[in-house]
């Protein structure tokens, strides 16, 4: 049942109906409404009194076996109600019951026609040009993703510029024109002998070394042998260059992302089940989706955390990927630049297998990396003099110039320097962002937005400041210094949409001097070759944040940032300014890179007894009363102490323990077992809800299940309390 309930319901079979498969969509009443619900399996006897299978949706089983003993594992490794994880794994429409078009979409195509005609209709052209472009065919439901809507189809079909297709794909695997170097060939090789196993790689690869190559020699191989491969890529990954890619090589590929319609999710997962679909290329959901012959399971950039999924069943897409490639007896490949802590930890345990791709394909070089000591130096809305200065130069040589900050808006914070007011938003424990275009302040937790205030509210003076430095306050900035050159500033408040990021992609790879300013979208996938200098502006927020993971996460996008620049004839310089440039992380990657950063972490985590070295879970308890939500977490501190208790004494003979209540951090359970709470969030009140946390850290997994076990059995509830538990959580601060 779609439901928050941890147990399966029982219902008869009126002999008018057919016998569905384990499975199969049923129609029930439940309570007062009608449901849709998965057949788990039959009994023969049932000690409720039961009501009676409204309808069977589905001659056959909806959700295949291998589907079936994913949800199982799910449920169980993330201790969540089995209802919702079948419901989190159907598309929203087959959850509702929806039976899918077996029509195939028309697919459209731009002709070799000429866009003389169109310089008086600028959207027809960029359409057309954009289809061009893309050199494959798109399926239509796509189009809305590229900005283009159907009256300017229409306009260009008229013309005769595009043309569409209701057409089955037709996939081959030609030889591509390219040969592999030595690391790539080693790499290929290595993956093609596992295939059939359940080998798990990591592909470790440097920013443009030919990852995607590595895969698609792989993918040509399991297609030849009549096979299917899942695909995974970060959601900012899938851009429409990324599908053509594939689509160019393979003559066809499926993609799933959370742009698409249900109807059209539900059409392209039963293409993959019916195997008419070769390859599925999509964001996180997409590791459910049925394939009939599934082969291989590629999950690129997957350190990313947009794999994980943060509210309901809190899954991370990598882990399931793997799982799942294990259940069935298939390889998987994580391809990473900045491999994810626990990956590395995961080759060292001898569980996946090192392919490494330590050189640029083409040749290009490594950017050279420089720590830019801003002690006792006046900054400029957040520009140091040399580092304007080395701006200066890079853009004199017509060279282009990457500055990378991770916050949008124009500043994280606005006060009155007369009576101390902070602009604060009034449904969250949240500073309000200033944006100056459009001017406003808002809410980077909630989003909400207020109009900025003509005075200080708080005394009405007309002295409110605004510190800390976002996207917008360097943009400004950057166009006082250097009026006349071109900037293009990329965040999430102007990469909303697909067409004019490509656009401003297209126009930077044009070459000349220009300034980008932009965000971490900045890090992903895109190769930008006449970018030079990389400037990092605040680096020690990261470095120096409470949240444990931070470091590793700032380390990834300052790498994979450097990776987008230089090119073979012009290496790229990348600086990174900070308060603190002696910090042993900072220096560790700038001396030996992602690898010798993440072993000096791996260090740390390993002496704090943090993931990887540890296995994690936070409980956390929301409710608009903060006493509820303690008191359930007070609740829950019992179950789990006597759970840890109990399963010490069992699994692990330690000494019986005081009774229960006691603080449970002694010294002999410290290295086993620790929990740390009930305390507030470090957002503590968000959309007027507050929140609070416990995490319950253990050294070995199975002591951790056993006690999240004992919290799923014990049924806590407190009226007005919602509680979930994370396993493997990324956001624990
Ligand atoms: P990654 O996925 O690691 O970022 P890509 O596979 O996209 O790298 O490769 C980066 C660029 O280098 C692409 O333009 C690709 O066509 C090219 N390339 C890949 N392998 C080779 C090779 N062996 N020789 C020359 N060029 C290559
Ligand atoms: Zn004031
Ligand atoms: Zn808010």
């Amino acid at each position: 049942m779609p439901r928050p309930l941890r147990r399966v319901f029982d219902y008869s079979l009126p002999a008018d109906l057919p016998r569905p498969k384990v499975g199969a969509r049923v129609r029930v009443p439940f309570g007062r409404t009608e449901v849709v619900g998965i057949v788990t399996g039959f009994a023969k006897t049932s000690s409720y009194r039961l009501k009676p299978v409204a309808g069977v949706i589905d001659g056959d089983a909806f959700l295949a076996p291998d589907l079936i003993t994913l949800a199982s594992w799910l449920s169980g490794y993330y201790h969540h109600p089995l209802g919702e994880v079948y419901a989190t794994l159907l598309p929203s429409a087959a959850r509702h019951g929806a039976v899918p078009d077996p029509r195939w979409p028309l697919s459209w195509t731009a002709t070799a026609g000429d866009v003389e005609g169109l310089e008086r209709a600028p959207r027809q052209k960029a359409a057309f040009e954009m289809l061009r472009d893309l050199g494959a065919a798109v399926p239509e439901q796509e189009l809305p993703a590229l900005g283009i809507d159907r009256r300017t189809l229409g306009a260009l079909a008229d013309k005769g510029l595009v043309r569409s297709a209701e057409t089955r794909p037709v996939y081959r695997t030609e030889r591509s024109p390219i040969s592999l170097n030595s690391e790539q060939q080693a790499a290929v090789s290595a993956i093609k002998a596992s295939i059939g196993t359940r080998a798990i790689h990591l592909l470790d690869g440097v920013t443009s070394s030919g990852k995607t190559e590595v895969y698609m020699r792989v993918i040509a191989k399991i297609i030849d042998g009549g096979g299917q491969v899942l695909v995974l890529v970060p959601e900012i990954g899938l851009t429409p260059q990324t599908l053509a890619r594939f689509r160019r090589r393979f003559g066809a590929a499926a993609a799933l992302h959370s742009a698409e319609s249900d109807s059209a999710r539900l059409r392209t997962w039963m293409q993959c089940r019916s195997g008419d679909h070769r390859i599925l290329i999509g964001t996180r959901s997409a590791v459910f989706t049925p394939f009939a012959n599934l082969g291989l399971i590629i999950v690129d950039e997957e350190h990313d955390a947009s794999f994980k999924q943060q509210e309901g069943l809190r899954y991370s897409a990598r882990d399931v990927a793997c799982k799942r490639a294990q259940l069935l007896e298939i390889p998987a490949v994580l391809g990473s630049a900045t491999p994810a802590l626990e990956t590395l930890a995961n080759v060292a345990r001898g569980r996946y297998r090192l392919n490494e791709l330590k050189s640029r394909a083409g040749g290009a070089l490594m950017p050279r990396f420089r720590v830019l000591d801003i002690r006792g130096r006046r900054l400029r809305d957040g520009l140091s003099d040399p580092l304007l200065h080395a701006i200066r130069r890079h853009l004199g040589a017509s060279n282009q110039v990457l500055v990378f900050i991770n916050r949008r808006g124009f500043a994280p914070t606005c006060l009155c320097s007369s009576c101390g007011w902070q602009a604060r938003c009034a449904d969250c424990d949240a500073r309000l962002t200033l944006h100056e275009v459009p001017r406003a302040l808002r809410c980077h937790h909630c989003d909400r937005r207020y109009a900025y205030p003509d005075a200080c509210p708080g005394c009405g003076a007309q002295t409110l400041v605004h510190l800390g430095t976002g996207t917008q306050r360097v943009d400004a900035a950057l166009r006082e210094q250097f009026p006349g050159i071109p900037l293009y500033r990329i965040d999430r408040d102007t990469a909303r949409s697909p067409r004019r990021l490509a656009a401003q992609l297209d126009d930077i790879r044009q070459g000349g001097a220009a300034i980008l300013v932009g965000t971490q979208i900045l890090a992903k996938g895109h190769h930008l070759p006449a970018v030079t200098l990389v400037a990092v502006i605040d680096a020690d927020n990261g470095f120096l944040s409470s949240d444990f993971r931070a470091p590793e996460r700032t380390a990834q996008n300052i790498v994979q940032v450097a990776g987008r620049a230089g090119r073979a004839e012009r290496p790229g310089e990348v600086w990174i300014q900070s308060y603190d440039p002696a910090n042993p992380n900072l220096n560790a990657l700038i001396d030996h890179g992602y690898a010798g950063f993440a072993s000096i972490q791996a260090a740390e985590r390993r002496a704090a007894r943090l993931p990887p070295y540890a296995a994690m879970a936070m409980l956390r308890a929301e409710s608009t009363d903060a006493a509820a939500a303690v008191k359930l977490l007070r609740l829950a501190a019992g179950v789990i102490r006597d759970a840890w208790d109990s399963h010490r004494r069992e699994a692990l003979g330690g000494p019986p323990h005081g009774g229960s209540g006691t603080a449970i951090e002694t010294a002999e359970d410290s290295h086993e077992f620790e929990l740390m709470g009930p305390a507030p969030a470090p957002l503590a009140r968000l959309r007027n809800r507050l929140r609070y946390q416990y995490m319950i850290c253990a050294r070995r997994r199975r002591s951790l299940h056993a006690v999240l076990s004992a919290l799923e059995t014990a049924e806590l509830a407190v009226p007005n309390v919602r509680w979930s538990i994370d396993v493997d959580p990324l956001d624990t601060f």
